[in-house]
């Protein structure tokens, strides 16, 4: 099926659209996996530290305990017939300290068991913990002794089941908790990765149909150029007479003239090393002789080009770019308006900034459009813009221009009735 060149261009540019996403795609899934990888290692590098620390908390506290039975129930060891005994203290029941004491055991000198209270994990001495099993239930002990008025020992037991299953139940927790870590650090990661990357692929995107459009602007005329010079061989070998090649020929250099110029100028206005050369400028000065330049090519189209309001606006700004600036405004005013148009500027402050306003009575630019008119090689009719000797690159030079110069510039615009281009620039004063 036949499809014409813009139709085909525009699917190409739909389908490059697409391939150019992928790389970003994969760009994002793979930031996503790291960040989740890493997410989860930072997350058990904290839970395996809060861990250690919670469990060194368990076990200090448990020997502060033992300790301090140790310290009360020592004194009251009594020696009778040269053996040791609790049994005054024992009777003291109710005593706070008992609360959280499981087994009090005292030994003889040979380390031979002779009275014990409580349910004991080991019958034996034992300084640390006591791994067997208590005979009456599934139980851990921590256990010390001291030696008590040379005569034998005291050993208490303390179970830490407790503080064991606090702990598994930690541990548990942690592991548990591993794939919510995952699954939450992998969503969260997918948004991070896509708000990170999209600028990029932004940026990648623009310069891929700048590219692009750059390449599809070139050809044509470089192609006008080649043929041109082709038939002008076969000419020049017949002896042939061929003006209207080396017209046609010319016109297309010119063309590629203005794109490179333009693209030139595109790039050193978005550097961000551009250093503009400023001084004190009226821009209503530089309106007055866009008039005078333009006049001429304003009459041979039949479209009348006047001054309204044309009043002193100081900014500090690089005249040249100004004058390109604007330029480009009226340029495509009259470019842009039938026979018997009209084509207004205005200049002075309005607001507190210097503003300028080219206004013509034109075809107009469609509402779904001015968003695209500042884009480079952006055009609402490309065939038409094209036969004017249109580059396609004026407003966005203009647009850049602006920018350089800390202003905006806005569009209204109606088809069929006209456009009005308002530039405003920070205004200049000497007692700044
Ligand atoms: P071009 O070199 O094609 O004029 P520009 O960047 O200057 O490129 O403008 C982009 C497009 O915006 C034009 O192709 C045209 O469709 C539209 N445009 C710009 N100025 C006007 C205007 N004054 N009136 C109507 N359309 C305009």
């Amino acid at each position: 099926m036949f499809r014409n060149p813009v139709q085909s261009y525009q699917s190409y540019l739909a389908q490059q659209s697409r391939d150019d996403e992928r790389p970003f795609k994969i760009l994002r899934n793979k930031l996503t996996v790291s960040f989740a990888l890493v997410s989860l290692l930072i997350y058990s590098i904290t839970a395996l530290m809060a861990l250690v620390i919670f469990s060194s908390f368990l076990n200090s506290s448990i020997k502060t305990n033992l300790n301090r039975l140790l310290s009360d129930i020592g004194p009251a060891v009594k020696l009778e017939d040269g053996r040791l005994t609790l049994k005054d203290w024992s009777e003291m029941a109710g005593r706070e300290h008992l609360r959280i004491l499981h087994v009090v055991q005292l030994f003889d000198r040979a380390g031979k068991l002779t009275e014990e209270y409580g349910v004991p994990g080991v019958r034996t001495l034992s300084n640390g913990i006591l791994n067997e099993v208590s005979r009456y239930r599934h139980l851990q002990f921590r256990s010390k002794f001291i030696s008590v008025l040379n005569a034998g020992y005291l050993q208490v037991q303390i179970e830490t089941k407790q503080t064991d299953d606090a702990l598994a139940h930690f541990l548990n927790t942690i592991l548990m908790l591993v794939p919510v870590v995952a699954v939450t650090a992998a969503i969260f990661g997918y948004a991070f990765c896509g708000k990170a990357v999209a600028p990029i692929s932004q940026n990648f995107k623009l310069l891929r149909r700048f590219v692009d459009d750059a390449g599809h602007e070139l050809k044509t005329p470089v192609a006008v150029i080649s043929a041109s010079l082709e038939t002008l061989e076969r000419a020049i070998a017949e002896d042939h007479q061929n003006t209207g090649v080396i017209e046609k020929a010319s016109r297309a250099s010119q063309r590629l003239r203005n794109l490179s110029n333009g693209l030139i100028l595109l790039a050193s206005l978005e550097s961000p090393a551009l250093n503009l050369d400023c001084e004190p400028v009226d821009i209503a000065t530089i309106i007055g002789q866009l008039l005078e330049d333009f006049k001429e090519i304003a009459d041979q189209k039949g479209v009348i080009l006047i001054a309204t309001d044309l009043h002193a606006a100081m900014v500090l700004g690089n005249a040249d770019a100004l004058s390109r600036l604007f330029s480009n405004l009226v340029e495509n005013a009259i470019r842009y308006t039938a026979i018997g148009g009209t084509v207004k500027l205005s200049s002075g402050i309005k607001h507190g900034l210097a503003t300028v306003t080219v206004e013509d009575t034109g075809v107009g630019i469609p509402s779904e459009s001015i968003a695209q008119i500042f884009d480079r090689f952006y055009r609402v009719d490309p065939s038409r813009a094209r036969d004017q000797g249109a580059a396609g690159l004026g407003l966005s030079i203009a647009k850049a221009i602006v920018e350089a110069h800390s202003g905006s510039i806005n569009v209204e615009s109606k088809p069929n009735e006209g456009t009005r281009f308002t530039v405003t620039l920070p205004k200049y004063s000497a007692t700044l």
